[in-house]
């Protein structure tokens, strides 16, 4: 069995096949059982992951040509986008914090999404870059358990959280959600990898380049807190929804970290990479 990937095309939820080279459109391929909405899709995801299994019986006059750059974003309407900060051990060095007993959580607010090939308007001289694992939840909930909590996520996507330094550091104590809130600052895709059959789920390798430089290379079970401890901890705090968005924290490498700092220019192209879950290609405008 291979990992379901679901993605958005022109608004309507579509399965990308394994060879990433075609997709084929839910509503129309489950004869109208499943919601062309993506949202509506990941509440039933797990019809989505059998519908998936199918894909082999697909007819070839079903399935279109994939052109990357027309995926829009997976979950083009979440009702929370939850990021964690400071969840990397060398991270936290290089932006001298201490390591966080508890998770360090903001929000990205959802007028910032962006497509996983969209363009990123930059605003002034300190935008910066954070690979970033992501979780998309299914099934919502309070109170959910570690034991739990991959139950309650749909799949895994890769995300950018990008982020404007002067605003964040503007005042003391910072501020992290404005920052990390502009136009086209939270990149996601360029699919949804169902996590079930993902064996890899709890340590894939991440990498970020910016014009082809490496600039982050990690392997994600360097997290201080892992998937099942944030949507627990999140969730006894806040109630989850389906298409619920958790960012989980970037490791070191971003440019305010570096000496001398390293901040996004207009046409740098970031690439962000997850082992087994793809990549996002955002050009700086
Ligand atoms: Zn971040």
């Amino acid at each position: 069995m291979v990992a379901a990937r679901f993605g958005c095309v022109a608004g309507r939820a579509v399965l990308v096949t394994n060879s990433l080279t075609s997709y084929i459109d839910i509503e129309k391929f489950s004869g109208g059982k499943l919601p062309s909405d993506p949202m509506l899709c990941i509440e039933r995801w797990s019809e989505v992951c059998r519908l998936a299994d199918s894909l082999a019986s697909a007819k070839t006059d079903q399935l279109v040509a994939l052109d990357i750059n027309e995926l829009d974003c997976p979950v083009p309407r979440p009702r929370q986008i939850f990021a964690i900060g400071v969840n990397y051990k060398a991270h936290a060095a290089e932006m001298n914090h201490g390591l966080p007993k508890e998770p360090l959580v903001f929000t990205k607010f959802p007028s910032s999404l962006n497509r996983p090939h969209g363009q990123i308007k930059l605003v002034g001289e300190k935008c910066d870059f954070e690979a970033e694992l992501v979780a998309i939840i299914a099934k919502g909930g309070r109170n959910i358990s570690v034991t739990d909590a991959w139950s309650h996520v749909a799949g895994l996507c890769v995300g950018q959280d990008f982020s404007d330094r002067a605003l964040q550091y503007a005042n003391t104590p910072p501020q992290f959600s404005l920052g990390k809130s502009r136009a086209g600052f939270t990149a996601i895709g360029p699919y949804i990898t169902d996590t079930a059959t993902l064996v890899t789920r709890g340590n894939l390798e991440m990498t970020c380049r910016v014009s082809g430089e490496v600039m982050q290379h990690t392997q994600t079970d360097d997290m201080i807190f892992e998937i099942p401890d944030i949507v627990a901890y999140l969730s006894n705090i806040c109630e989850l929804f389906p298409g619920d968005v958790v960012y989980t924290g970037t490791p070191s490498g971003v440019g305010a970290g570096r000496t001398p700092p390293r901040f996004l220019r207009t046409g740098d192209v970031v690439e962000t990479t997850i082992q087994d879950l793809g990549t996002l290609r955002n050009t700086c405008i």
